[in-house]
């Protein structure tokens, strides 16, 4: 809201239209678009169309008309993502205190802010924006057989952190320079349509590209509060069982932000009980680290979102004056996952062919190099 409301113009939000329009202008440039979870709840605010018309296959065929070479899908890269964290989790359940997820770039740097003593705690797998970007330029980039260097990855999302979070140290796993190079808000987006003059009412619906288009209800559901939780423990325990739950055998974690500014939560696992936390919001997250650190709370995984109901309220999403649109978004994603064919990250079988053909497994030697970082060494507080 500062950002339209600054008299001085002091604030102001970074446009990268031109970058993108430059990069698709460049006939040597394979120009690939990833869109985050929750872009596909709010895309077409302000455009022309009904919003029962506004799918997201509709948003893939606006996105495809600005002259992307791919459209994929971030939520493919949150199915991986959940791959690697679940299996992080595991490994690190004996360790003392939580482990944090790390898929918020606007909570972890408050965490390096505010709460230092906590950082190891965070965990090490990349966010989705990230993990997409290196996979799309070292696996996809094989699949193609090009040069990595002709990939150009432009990222769609509700979050203006993510614009500084592809130039920290580190993000430039696959050796070709940025693994994303550009990444737009939802705002810019509905700009570049309407600059475009792209009649969004009057397309047909289309699918995601192959393969790094493919993704599931679990994936999906990242964009809202509770929804990474979720999506780990529904794999947590197929990899602690070898079966699955009932897919929402874990829904009680969607309601966050009660009480004491968390939600916590107790779940069976066979061979232990697993605590857990939710919160979204820094005054909340605040509250829950300062907790953490007295020992007067103890949980085994807790997920932070920055923003207010995740990034369903995210900085880059369209500003409606006073009004809260957080939550008929989250609708919106939970319902997308419900209707999901596939409502596990471990059964997306775009997912099972990259670790199959490329990756090998969660956590393997080329899994840590390409999708994880150190917390303590890269992504370096320029202040500090
Ligand atoms: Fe960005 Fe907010 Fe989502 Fe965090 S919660 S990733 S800051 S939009």
């Amino acid at each position: 809201q500062c950002i339209t409301h600054c008299p001085t113009g002091a604030l102001h939000e970074r446009d990268d239209i031109a970058k993108v329009s430059a990069a698709l202008a460049d006939p040597d440039k394979i120009v690939i678009a990833q869109v985050a979870p929750s872009v596909r709840t709010s895309w077409a605010e302000g455009l022309a169309i009904d919003p029962a018309q506004a799918t997201p296959q509709r948003m893939v065929a606006a996105i495809r008309k600005l002259g992307f070479d791919y459209v994929f899908d971030t939520d493919f890269a949150a199915d991986v993502t959940i791959m690697e964290e679940g299996s992080e989790l595991l490994h690190r359940l004996d360790e003392e205190g939580p482990m944090f997820t790390s898929c918020c770039p606007g909570w972890v740097r408050f965490l390096k802010a505010k709460h230092p003593a906590l950082v190891h705690k965070l965990s090490s797998t990349k966010s989705p924006q990230q993990i997409f970007g290196a996979l799309a330029k070292s696996y996809y980039a094989e699949l193609l057989d090009v040069d990595a260097s002709r990939i150009f990855v432009v990222s769609y999302m509700p979050c203006v952190a993510k614009k500084e979070e592809c130039t920290y140290p580190g993000m430039d796993a696959a050796g070709a320079g940025p693994d994303v190079d550009v990444v737009l808000t939802v705002r810019e987006l509905i700009r570049q349509l309407k600059s475009r003059f792209v009649d969004v009412a009057l397309l047909p619906e289309e699918e995601f590209d192959a393969p790094l288009g493919v993704a599931t209800g679990a994936g999906h559901i990242f964009g809202v509060t509770g929804g990474v939780m979720e999506a780990a423990l529904r794999s947590a325990y197929f990899l602690v069982t070898g079966e699955n739950p009932d897919a929402d055998a874990f829904r009680e974690v969607r309601s966050a932000g009660a009480d004491r500014g968390w939600r916590e939560k107790s779940f069976q696992l066979p061979d232990r009980t697993l605590r857990i936390a939710v919160t979204s919001g820094l005054a909340n997250a605040d509250a829950l680290c300062t907790a953490i650190e007295r020992g007067e709370v103890d949980y085994d995984f807790v997920e932070v979102m920055a923003c207010p109901g995740g990034c369903v309220g995210g900085g880059g999403q369209p500003i409606h004056e006073g009004e809260e649109w957080a939550a008929p978004r989250a609708g919106i994603l939970h319902g997308i996952d419900q209707k999901s064919a596939l409502r596990f990250s471990h059964e997306n079988p775009s997912v099972k062919a990259c670790y199959e053909n490329y990756l090998e497994a969660p956590l393997s030697e080329k899994a840590e190099a390409l999708l994880h970082s150190n917390h303590l060494k890269d992504w370096s507080m320029p202040w500090r």
